[in-house]
């Protein structure tokens, strides 16, 4: 453990330097060019699979690594670096948000031919919860799996879906019983060669553009029984112990991009000068950096906070929601004084900063917005 950071030990910090490795020559040389294609090629899955990143905290029976949730901490704190948000999420919906549910409650036959290749990176997973007019209020989807002999036939539609395009199966959020509120919804594992499924429109967006966020449509897909996870109408209460995970995640990551924005604009602050001396050296900036770094720093700490408790499992909604919505709401207002100290090359795509602006935006929106998070801290809060 260093003295300074008692959560990590040496070889949390030796598997730091290979994700910073690999990050550095898989990701970041190309995240220009993804950026502009809007794409990236499907085989970063792969790469990244047999790096083991894509299963730190699974079984090792299903080729995971079994490791606490410092790891993750560091993976999605290094993925960071590639300055390519959207490849960054597409890697954390394949490994932290449509994958858990099945780590957690699958049976040994969905983990050996949904989960075991997810983690190898040879199958792409999706995760689909939001509807056209369903989001925040997710009891109220309609996607509806009706049972039929030994099947279920689904019928209904998903937009927003991250690797939407390019999914070989969806961890599909639906209802099973219309009639039962939080209660009717269930998990289901829908391959995408199902027949009736079929993607939409790909989504034109704002930010983290390399990454495909698509609309799904099912029309009387039919998947056997055996892909229901874990019991039938437990899917709600399943998918809010998912997403602490994924705004655990969201928090770091927010976290780590603020934080290489404002060494990144202090870089530039020593080159460029106005009136006679580097931009940085008026006080007015070295002040607001002085105050964005105490920030980012107690933001971390608060997630930091929330990883101990998550990786205890100790109870923790309160303190992961506290987390997302501080870190995320945090790293927009950070992003946008680097990017104001850029000047007008601040709004020009030859720095990086326009791009980390954009893409932050999508941080108190995603996973769950800044004003559920207050609505989930307001109850638990019993105010
Ligand atoms: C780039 C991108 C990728 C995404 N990827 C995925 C994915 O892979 N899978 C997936 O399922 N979804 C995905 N989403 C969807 C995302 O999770 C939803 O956008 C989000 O949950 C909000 O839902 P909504 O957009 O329907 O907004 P709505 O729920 O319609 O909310 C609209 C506004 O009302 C506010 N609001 C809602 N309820 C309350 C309340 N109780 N109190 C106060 N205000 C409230 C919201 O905060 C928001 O400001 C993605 C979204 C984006 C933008």
């Amino acid at each position: 453990m260093s003295e300074r950071e008692p959560f990590f030990s040496e070889e949390h910090e030796m598997f730091r330097a290979m994700v910073r490795q690999f990050v550095e020559r898989e990701m970041a040389p190309h995240a220009d060019a993804w950026e502009e294609n809007e794409d990236f090629p499907s085989e970063l899955f792969k790469k990244a699979g047999e790096q083991g990143l894509l299963g730190l905290n699974y079984e090792e029976e299903f080729g995971g690594a079994n490791l606490d949730y410092w790891y993750t901490t560091i993976y999605v704190e290094e993925l960071v670096r590639s300055r390519c948000a959207g490849a960054n999420m597409a890697l954390m919906v394949q490994s932290d948000m449509a994958t858990p549910i099945i780590a957690d409650l699958g049976s040994k036959e969905q983990k050996e031919e949904f989960l075991a290749p997810a983690i190898r990176g040879e199958k792409i997973a999706a995760l689909g919860v939001s509807e056209p007019n369903a989001g925040s209020d997710v009891a109220s989807i309609r996607t509806y799996a009706k049972k039929d002999g030994d099947d279920f036939v689904i019928n209904g539609s998903k937009t927003f879906i991250t690797n939407g395009t390019r999914c070989d199966f969806v961890t599909l959020i639906c209802k099973t019983d219309p009639e039962a509120g939080h209660g009717g919804i269930s998990v289901i594992l829908l391959p995408s060669d199902t027949k009736g499924f079929s993607v939409g429109r790909k989504l034109k967006k704002l930010g983290n553009k390399a990454s495909d966020t698509a609309e799904l449509h099912f029309e009387d897909c039919r998947v056997p029984q055996r892909y229901l996870v874990g019991q039938e109408g437990m899917g709600f209460y399943y998918l809010m112990q998912n997403f602490q995970g994924e705004r655990l995640v969201a928090a770091l990551a927010a976290c780590a991009g603020a934080q290489l924005c404002i060494e990144d604009a202090i870089r530039y602050g020593n080159e460029r000068s106005a009136f006679g001396r580097p931009i940085i050296k008026f006080q007015t900036w070295r002040h607001q950096f002085a105050q964005l770094l105490t920030e980012v720093e107690a933001a971390r700490r608060l997630a930091y906070f929330a990883v101990d408790l998550f990786d205890r499992k100790v109870e923790c909604v309160r303190e992961v929601s506290m987390a997302k919505l501080f870190c995320c709401e945090l790293t927009n207002k950070v992003i946008d004084r680097c990017l104001q100290f850029h000047g007008g090359w601040g709004y020009m795509d030859e720095y990086v900063v326009s791009r980390a602006w954009r893409d932050a935006r999508l941080l108190t929106l995603g996973g769950g917005t800044s004003e559920v998070m207050r609505e989930i801290v307001s109850k638990l809060s019993e105010l």
